[in-house]
């Protein structure tokens, strides 16, 4: 059972984000279950159903009825700040997640050029070129690095067989105008201290993205043992990760 009810249906909100402003999401995914290639321990949805994804996966909404639902918001009024691609588990799995950034990029154009267009992603798909070019046609990739070595990847983020860490990191060092959001967590498994914060720190070093966005979780998790990160410790984080990196870090 989902922790948090799965979005019901292509658009959701506005929602008034922290860091995205009057947002509109986009949800690209099926609104039976969530599907991703991650299953993280604080997920808000719940434990992932999905051992593995296959070509055969269905419920995705087609590109027509993404489009005709992106239309209609964006001529509501008044226009959102963001239009972002999140959603029900990871965006870029839509069959034809280039071709809908694409359409959707034209629609922005023509009926809200001030809108931004924004993607919540696990970056796990970031190193497949098509998936790649695709996310840099949006304003702001905002793109998940919670771990900075394949071990913590895989006790916080437990990818699929076949998500491997240093074709993330190779993905992202390619992205311009990358924006990294980084959960952090404390518990049995965490990325707060120690080997596991370390070599997260040195991620950004190598990354050089833009920004960097760290919250902690807010919301129930998937799993009992995750532990929130208390404001001001996120805070001295920030600080301190801004000074070994030299990055701009904003603790949300
Ligand atoms: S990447 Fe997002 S949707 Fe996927 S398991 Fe992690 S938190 Fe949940």
């Amino acid at each position: 059972m989902p922790v948090l009810d799965l979005q019901s249906d292509v658009i959701y909100g506005p929602i008034n984000s922290r860091r995205l402003g009057r947002s509109l999401g986009i949800n690209l995914l099926p609104i039976t279950h969530k599907l991703c290639t991650f299953d993280c321990i604080y997920c808000q949805y719940g434990s992932s159903q999905t051992a593995s994804l296959t070509e055969s996966e269905t419920g995705f909404p087609s590109v027509d009825e993404v489009l005709r639902k992106v239309e209609t918001a964006l001529g509501q009024q008044p226009a959102p700040d963001y239009l972002t691609f999140s959603g029900n588990g990871e965006p870029t799995l839509h069959p034809y997640f280039p071709e809908i950034v694409a359409e959707v990029r034209r629609l922005r154009d023509r009926l809200c050029p001030d809108t931004r267009l924004a993607i919540l992603s696990n970056s796990s798909r970031v190193s497949e070129p098509e998936i790649k070019k695709a996310v840099e046609q949006l304003d702001d990739p905002i793109m998940k690095l919670d771990a900075g070595d394949p071990e913590t990847l895989a006790s916080i983020n437990r990818p699929l067989a076949g998500v491997a860490f240093e074709e993330i990191i190779a993905g992202l060092r390619a992205m311009p105008r990358l924006i990294i959001q980084s959960m952090i967590v404390t518990g049995p498994v965490q990325n707060v201290e120690g080997e596991a914060h370390e070599t997260w720190l040195k991620a950004l070093v190598y990354l050089a993205p833009q920004r960097v966005q760290i919250y902690s979780a807010e919301r129930p998790a998937a799993e009992t043992g995750v532990e929130r990160v208390p404001r001001q410790v996120l805070k001295r984080l920030a600080r301190n990760a801004e000074q070994r990196t030299g990055v701009s870090v904003t603790a949300y």
